[in-house]
C-alpha cells in the first residue's frame, strides 16, 4: 500500500454519526479522511470537509481512488456498484461481496443458514400468493420484512395486525421475506474486529433493548462465557465466508431455551457498540480504522459496566452536557420522528448502580 508523505488517507462513503465517530476516535493515528455524502452538512462535516455528491458519482469515486489508501463505509446501503468500481483500483474494506449480502435480508439469512447458524423460520415473498402461503406455513405470529432498505424497524409489518392483502399492499408489494416471530428472552450482539492479517478480536456480548424496532438501550458486558464463545464461533464462520476486514456486528435473539438465533448483521461499526467510546481501551470506531489501516491492535479490554441510551426523535431540552455521571453525544441533526439524534453513555463498576443511573437518566430525559 502506497503511503502519501507518511500519512495515510482513508475515504469514507457516508458522513453520518458513524463516520463522525470513526474520525473523532482515531485522531491519535494521524490519518487524513475524505468523506463523500449526498446530504448537506452531515455529522462528519464537523471534523472534515465532506464532498457532497451521490455515491455513484464517477468524479468523486475517482478522487477517492487517486487520493486514498483505503476506502470504507459508514452505512450498508451504499450502492454495491460504487464499491465494485472502487475495489478494482483501491483497497475497500468491507468489500462489495460482504456489503451486498448485508443489504439483503434473504441473502443474509441464507448465508447464516449455510454456515449452520440458526435463524428464525422464514419464507421468500414475491407476490400476494407467496405471502398467503407463507402465512399458512408460519402462522400469524410473523413479520413481513422488505429484503432491502429495512433498518430500525422500517419496512416491517406485523402480520397479526393485518390481513395478507393489507400487509402486501402496505409493504409496497416489494420483494420481501416473511419471518416467524421469535419469543425471545433478550437480544444480544457480538462486535468483532477483523484485522487484515491476524485473528478477530472480540468485545464482550452486549445486551440490547429495542422500542418499536429501534435500539433504545445497550448494556455491556452481557456476561455468559458459553454464549460468548458460541457468538464468537458464529462470527468467525461468517467473516471467513465473507473474507472480511474491519468491524462486523451480528445481532441475535436469545430464545427462552438459551439458543442464539441470528437476526441480522452490519458490515460496519454499530449502534450497540457506542458504549465502547467510554467503556473500552479502544473503541469500536478506532478499532475499525486500525483494522483497515493495518495498524496492530494489541488487545481490547473493557472497564467495568457500560450503558448506552439512544436519543431518538427529540433532543431533551434539559440535558446537561457537562457532568460526571454520563456523557452526551449530539450528532447535530435536525429533529425528526424516529431519527437517531445522539446518545448518552454511562459507566459504572457496579452493574446495579449502572442500571439505577440508567433508570434515573431515562426518567429525567425521556
Ligand atoms: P431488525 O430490523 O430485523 O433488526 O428488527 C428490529 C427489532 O424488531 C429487533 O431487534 C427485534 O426487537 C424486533 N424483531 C425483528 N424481527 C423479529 C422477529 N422475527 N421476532 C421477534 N422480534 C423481532
Amino acid at each position: 500500500m502506497e503511503i502519501r508523505e507518511n500519512k495515510m488517507r482513508i475515504g469514507i462513503l457516508g458522513g453520518g454519526q458513524l463516520a463522525m465517530m470513526m474520525i473523532q476516535m482515531s485522531e491519535k493515528h494521524n490519518i487524513d479522511f475524505i468523506v463523500v455524502d449526498p446530504s448537506d452538512n452531515p455529522p462528519a462535516s464537523k471534523y472534515v470537509q465532506c464532498i457532497k455528491s451521490d455515491y455513484n458519482d464517477k468524479g468523486s469515486l475517482d478522487l477517492l481512488i487517486t487520493e486514498c489508501d483505503v476506502v470504507t463505509i459508514d452505512f450498508e446501503n451504499v450502492p454495491s456498484e460504487a464499491l465494485k468500481y472502487l475495489e478494482n483500483k483501491v483497497s475497500v474494506y468491507p468489500g462489495s461481496y460482504a456489503v451486498e449480502i448485508c443489504q439483503d435480508r434473504l441473502k443474509e439469512k441464507n448465508i447464516f443458514n449455510g454456515c449452520n447458524i440458526p435463524t428464525t423460520e422464514f419464507r421468500t415473498v414475491n407476490s400476494i400468493s407467496d405471502l398467503s402461503l407463507a402465512i399458512e406455513i408460519l402462522g400469524n405470529d410473523s413479520i413481513l420484512k422488505s429484503r432491502r432498505l429495512g433498518y430500525d424497524g422500517k419496512n416491517q409489518i406485523t402480520i397479526n395486525k393485518y390481513s395478507a392483502e393489507e400487509a402486501w399492499r402496505l409493504s409496497g408489494e416489494t420483494e420481501s421475506i416473511l419471518e416467524k416471530k421469535v419469543d425471545f428472552k433478550t437480544e444480544v450482539s457480538i462486535i468483532g474486529v477483523c484485522p487484515k492479517s491476524s485473528e478477530t478480536i472480540f468485545y464482550p456480548l452486549v445486551e440490547n433493548f429495542h422500542r418499536d424496532g429501534i435500539l433504545n438501550l445497550s448494556i455491556a458486558p452481557y456476561e455468559n462465557p458459553k454464549l460468548q464463545k458460541l457468538a464468537e464461533s458464529y462470527h468467525n464462520k461468517i467473516t471467513k465466508e465473507l473474507n472480511y476486514t474491519g468491524v462486523l456486528v451480528i445481532e441475535f435473539f436469545l430464545d427462552k431455551s438459551g439458543n442464539l438465533i441470528a437476526n441480522e448483521m452490519a458490515p460496519r461499526v454499530h449502534n450497540s457498540g457506542h458504549w465502547t467510546n467510554e467503556g473500552a481501551n479502544i473503541s469500536q470506531f478506532e478499532a475499525h480504522i486500525m483494522a483497515i489501516a493495518d495498524i496492530n491492535i494489541k488487545n481490547i479490554s473493557v472497564n467495568g459496566n457500560s450503558a448506552m441510551l439512544n436519543i431518538i426523535s427529540k433532543m431533551p431540552k434539559n440535558i446537561n452536557k457537562s457532568n460526571n455521571t454520563y456523557k452526551v453525544y449530539d450528532y447535530g441533526k435536525s429533529e425528526r420522528l424516529n431519527r437517531k439524534l445522539g446518545h448518552i453513555t454511562i459507566t459504572n463498576d457496579d452493574k446495579k448502580d449502572l442500571i439505577e443511573n440508567v433508570n434515573k437518566i431515562s426518567k429525567s430525559f425521556f
